[in-house]
């Protein structure tokens, strides 16, 4: 439990240092090691410790000055700060929690009380650990779309407008490619609204495996239509991206219980190159364009790509 912690050290006197080193070190801990509250705290800006054994007098800054200027940085994780103090009368005490402190150790420090003092902090950080990564499963469920793992509508509402913002900005391409499974309907009809689920699952499969990792995104727009969003690729480029799509998808077979299925889709293309002027591109204007392109290559006949640039 203990080797993964990172231990910032920080007592003036060379021989109590040693001595609360080497404990920390043969309890497992990663420890760095520093003399006062000043080197500590430029050391911790640039590098975070979750675990800060801390000395009370120290010259140039001293222990609750530094547990203040801790909590005052606002890091990344909690810090769990025991102050070392030869001071023990209540007052002192009371000040040094107050200081954001959370635990303290008299002097000299008893090796067993040390360890067991911060193994208390570790818990308090291990439980952190969890809520962070439960936090962290509630916030990825909570915009994606179940069935087949794109973005959901609330995601796209609240990215996409960002994203076109950015892109605005500093003058950078960006590309949409609206999807529509053609005669979906017929699927459900001929093989069952589960198999026609698999089939959502796999065309998702299929978009998000064309598309480049990290930089562009699909997200569910409807039922069975599929937002792709295409930051830094103007409409040239997003117009190529989208043929390779449609071959992509209708020469994917699909297994499902009774039968293998293929299907296809329509697609429609719009963007905005950086050579544009950049003033004010709304959701609603590069929606729209293209949803009227997905709709005339439903018109033409399906399985085709119609792109119209902003
Ligand atoms: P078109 O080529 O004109 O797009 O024809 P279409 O049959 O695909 O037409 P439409 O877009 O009107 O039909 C979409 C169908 O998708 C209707 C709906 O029942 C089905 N659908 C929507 N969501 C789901 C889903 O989550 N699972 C399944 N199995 N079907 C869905
Ligand atoms: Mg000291
Ligand atoms: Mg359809
Ligand atoms: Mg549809």
């Amino acid at each position: 439990m203990t080797d993964s912690y990172p231990v910032l050290l920080v007592e003036d006197d060379p021989v109590s240092r040693r001595i609360l080193e080497n404990i920390l070190i043969k309890e497992g801990f990663d420890v760095t090691t520093v003399e006062n509250g000043r080197i500590a705290m430029e050391l911790f800006r640039n590098r975070f410790f979750p675990i800060v054994l801390t000395d009370w007098l120290m010259p140039e800054m001293e222990g609750p000055e530094l547990c203040k200027a801790i909590r005052n940085e606002n890091p990344e994780g909690y810090v769990y700060i025991v102050l070392l103090t030869s001071k023990d009368a209540k007052a002192d005490i009371i000040a040094g929690l107050e200081s954001g402190a959370d635990d303290y150790l008299t002097k000299p420090a008893n090796r067993d009380e040390l360890v067991a003092r911060i193994k208390n902090g570790l818990r308090i950080l291990e439980l952190e650990k969890s809520l962070k990564k439960a936090n962290e499963e509630i916030r990825i469920l909570s915009i994606t779309d179940p069935l087949t793992g794109a973005y959901n509508r609330g995601y796209l509402n609240e990215r996409l407008p960002q994203e076109i913002k950015r892109s605005t900005r500093y003058r950078h391409p960006l590309s949409l490619i609206l999807s529509d499974i053609d005669h979906f309907k017929k699927v459900n009809d001929r093989f069952g609204h589960l198999a026609g689920d698999h089939v959502l699952k796999e065309f998702v499969q299929c978009l998000v495996e064309s598309i480049r990792n990290q930089i562009d995104w699909a997200a569910r727009y409807g039922g069975e239509e599929f937002l792709v969003v295409l930051p830094e690729t103007d409409f040239k480029g997003a117009m190529l991206l989208a043929e390779r799509l449609r071959k992509a998808c209708s020469q994917r077979i699909i297994n499902t219980h009774e039968k293998q299925i293929t299907i296809t889709a329509s697609f429609g293309v719009t963007g905005f190159t950086s050579e544009m002027p950049g003033g004010d591109i709304s959701v609603e204007t590069l929606l729209q364009q293209s949803d009227t392109c997905l709709y005339q290559a439903k018109n033409q006949g399906r399985n085709r790509v119609v792109g119209q640039p902003l």
